[in-house]
């Protein structure tokens, strides 16, 4: 069942949100060749609780990092480690919280240092991709209109969607319904409502679509060992069109 949001609890996940996209814009600065993921988790955790927010992914279902970093190959649930970030690596930072009762969610993928022209456009287009399925998210339109943009941009550029994982509502629950797939035809799925509030985050693979779960249970890579990056916002479905509530707002 699709839990709709009034506006002030909207406003809460907003909050959540807030915090999300301020810690993962420090992080990002962070990130540099030398830099090992395991210092990225702890000043992410650290910065979460400074704020007395919850960091989200940490125990969620036993997951044992309060960030998902994820190298080159490996799509999500990466787990953070010591060995240090190289030049020409791209790193998935994924970042949930839990503030006063909502969560928030939001993934971006960066550079180390100068990367290929080729894991450069993997970057652009994912993304791009993301703001198409975003642009979607109206009052009428179906949620597999998200899903489609989402893949016809994809498939264009001559990458592919991962289908073993998929966006979510989120609230009062880090995974609510419903299911967003990154793939599939328009104009089926639920019908979007003023008061959903989605978490949208597409992974996309350079090479084929498979992906593989690692001995550790959690990190998925790609099965062929090509690159792979994912984006990620959660937005709230208004009667004035989707707003993006993980976009970092400038301060007052
Ligand atoms: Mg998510």
């Amino acid at each position: 069942m699709v839990i709709l949001k009034s506006p002030r609890e909207i406003d809460k996940i907003r909050r959540s949100n807030q915090m999300v996209a301020e810690i993962l814009a420090t992080l990002k600065k962070k990130v540099t060749p030398g830099t090992d993921t395991l210092t990225l988790d702890k000043m992410a955790e650290s910065l979460a609780l400074e704020k007395k927010a919850v960091p989200a992914f940490k125990g969620y279902r036993g997951f044992p990092y309060s960030l998902c970093a994820s190298v080159n190959d490996q799509v999500v649930h990466g787990f953070p480690n010591r060995r240090p970030l190289r030049e020409g690596d791209i790193l998935s930072l994924d970042f949930g919280i839990y503030y006063d009762g909502y969560y928030g969610d939001a993934a971006v993928t960066v550079s180390v240092g100068r990367i290929s022209r080729e894991a450069q456009r993997l970057l652009k287009v994912t993304e791009e991709a993301l703001w198409l399925g975003i642009r979607q998210a109206v009052v009428g339109n179906r949620l597999s209109d998200i899903s489609h943009a989402i893949q016809s941009h994809v498939e264009a550029a001559g990458y592919s969607v991962v289908r073993k994982f998929v966006g979510h509502g989120i609230g009062r629950d880090l995974h609510e319904d419903p299911q967003i797939p990154n793939y599939g035809k328009p104009g089926t799925g639920v019908r979007l409502k003023p008061g959903m509030v989605l978490a949208i985050e597409p992974m996309v693979n350079a090479g084929g679509y498979d992906v593989k779960t690692l001995e550790d249970g959690w990190t998925a890579v790609t099965t062929d060992g090509s690159l792979s990056a994912h984006f990620e916002h959660t937005i709230a479905v208004t009667d004035n069109g989707p707003v993006v509530l993980s976009v970092l707002e400038e301060p007052e």
